[in-house]
């Protein structure tokens, strides 16, 4: 078992984070007890976040304490394994969907420091007050407008750091993934420093994870 980044391990071919409420599983997650600490096995498949470590992330924002304002949250796959990193932060997660939100909320219940919000992330102004002290925008919204919603919502939360999921797909079917990618990443590149790009594939076709820091500076 060898430390990768804070909170996040590798055991044998997996990476694992360590479970903050013992014995709960999320989805069909492994649990492993190793010298009587219990992690939860972080699938590639299931998480893009845990994909891209896979394909070699260098630089991870999250730390114990971190505020997380999760955007497109589902029922709360990546978010668990979020809140297991940052277990003395919180982690907002704004979700669209009725349906994931109802799988999310008992979620919720157990890991205590994630914080369900129904709501259309293309509208911060009715999260903002629910919202507080924002490090990190993590977005996997699967939306045209991706590179809007980002900036949307940093406008109003003024994270120092941002990591957006990008599909293709949900952007242009007609145009070359390449293409698409690059006209989002230059729009990202107005607010945020491009710290590095990965591709997805095998485990995502077609996804790019961009892993980004503000250019503005904001203390809080
Ligand atoms: N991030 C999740 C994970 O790794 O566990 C998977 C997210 S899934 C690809 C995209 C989610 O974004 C869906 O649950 C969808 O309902 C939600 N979504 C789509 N548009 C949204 C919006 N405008 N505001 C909030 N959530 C949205």
């Amino acid at each position: 078992m060898k430390k990768i980044f804070t909170g996040v391990y590798r055991i044998g071919k997996n990476i694992a984070t360590i479970n903050n409420v013992r014995g709960f599983r999320v989805y069909d997650e492994g649990l492993v007890n190793v010298k009587d600490v219990e992690y939860r096995t972080w699938s590639p498949y299931r998480s893009k976040l845990a994909a891209a470590i896979h394909k070699g992330l260098k630089k991870f924002p999250f730390k114990e304490n971190s505020n997380v304002l999760y955007l497109g949250a589902s029922s709360g796959t990546t978010a668990s394994h979020i809140s297991d990193i940052c277990f003395n932060g919180n982690i907002y997660c704004v979700e669209i969907s009725k349906r994931m939100m109802r799988e999310l909320i008992p979620v919720a219940e157990k890991k205590e420091n994630i914080i369900p919000i129904l709501a259309d992330a293309n509208h911060p102004e009715v999260y903002i007050h629910k919202v507080t002290n924002v490090n990190i925008i993590y977005q996997d919204v699967a939306q045209p407008n991706q590179a809007d919603i980002l900036e949307r919502n940093s406008e109003f939360f003024h994270p120092e750091n941002a990591i957006i999921a990008i599909k293709a797909r949900s952007i242009n079917t007609i145009e070359s993934p390449k293409k698409v990618f690059k006209k989002e990443i230059n729009r990202l590149k107005e607010r945020f420093h491009i710290l590095e790009t990965i591709d997805l594939k095998p485990y995502d076709k077609d996804h790019i994870l961009v892993n980004l820091k503000s250019k503005n500076k904001i203390k809080k």
